[in-house]
């Protein structure tokens, strides 16, 4: 059995599906739209962008890109947002993070209209997660998570998934996801005490750090399955933060980086603007 998870065919499987739903849109005359703000020095933003905008392009999704300097303020980008979000053809509207320091990230992802909320940041789509409400928009990397656990159809009920980091974009969503599916959960983070302790006896490992090499030889369960969403360049090159060749041999299931997580999240991305095409338009 191939333990390291086929993420490529499952993203084949997505995109097809999401060909379909695209086409019946584009019979009612609607064409999705995603606005992206960036705001930013961070080198990988860029690459993130490209990588949407791909797939938007190959979809036949319509991508707006407003590139800001570091001069920018707070209020110009609430203008620009408050203009988007007055669009009527913009369907989603996406602030890349990290933003420049000096900005109120708060009050820009706040300023998002709830119905273009399309990473599912803003503190109503994160209390409908909590509450499980079905109005919900899950966090793009999270659902792709979800996605992958469906994939290889994991058994979430009754197990232990243990979370290796709790920031608020995917830690949180995750672990909530996890929860919502009947999972038990243990959140751990920086201070965490004897890490190990914990990641030994998950049944499902999610690991997002931002911590190379975090995870290494005997810190998991015989058995498990790992998803590594870590993304650290180390000498140019791509590495996840667990040590998968170190741990293969004790898992069922393992995500590698790059060609894992990543590849979902921007599927999941996709996802949810269709989904926020069809409320717009009240289309079952
Ligand atoms: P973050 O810095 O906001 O959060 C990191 C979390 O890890 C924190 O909660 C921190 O407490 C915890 N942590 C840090 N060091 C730890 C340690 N030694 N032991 C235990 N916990 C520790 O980062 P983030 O935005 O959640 O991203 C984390 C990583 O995931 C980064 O490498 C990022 O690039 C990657 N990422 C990947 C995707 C993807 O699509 N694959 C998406 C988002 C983030």
């Amino acid at each position: 059995m191939e333990k390291i998870i086929d993420v490529k065919k499952l993203s084949e499987i997505k995109k097809e599906n999401l060909k379909q739903e695209i086409k019946m849109l584009s019979k009612k005359n609607v064409i999705p739209k995603l606005a992206v703000i960036i705001a930013s020095f961070d080198e990988s933003s860029k690459i993130y962008v490209r990588n949407k905008k791909r797939l938007c392009d190959s979809l036949g999704i319509l991508q707006e890109e407003y590139y800001f300097s570091n001069t920018v303020t707070t209020d110009d980008i609430l203008d620009t947002i408050d203009k988007l979000n007055k669009d009527d053809s913009v369907h989603g509207i996406l602030v890349q993070l990290p933003l420049y320091k000096h900005l109120d990230k708060h009050k820009i992802l706040e300023s998002i209209d709830v119905r273009k909320d399309v990473d599912g940041f803003k503190e109503i789509n994160t209390g409908r997660l909590l509450l499980k409400s079905k109005d919900m928009i899950i966090p793009c990397t999270a659902k792709g998570i979800m996605s992958i656990l469906e994939f290889i159809k994991a058994d979430i009920s009754g197990k232990h998934a243990v979370i290796v980091g709790r920031s608020q974009i995917v830690g949180k969503p995750v672990s909530y996801m996890l929860l919502n599916n009947d999972a038990t959960v243990t959140i751990c983070h920086s201070k965490t005490k004897n890490l190990g302790h914990y990641t030994k006896e998950a049944d499902i490992l999610v690991v997002v750090a931002g911590v190379c090499n975090l995870i290494k030889k005997d810190m998991v369960k015989k058995g498990s399955i790992v998803i590594d969403v870590g993304i650290n360049k180390v000498d140019g090159k791509i590495y996840g933060d667990v040590n998968l060749h170190e741990v293969i041999d004790d898992v069922e299931y393992i995500t590698k980086v790059p060609g894992g997580v990543g590849v979902m999240t921007v599927i999941s991305l996709i996802e949810n603007l269709i989904e926020l095409v069809k409320r717009s338009n009240n289309i079952e």
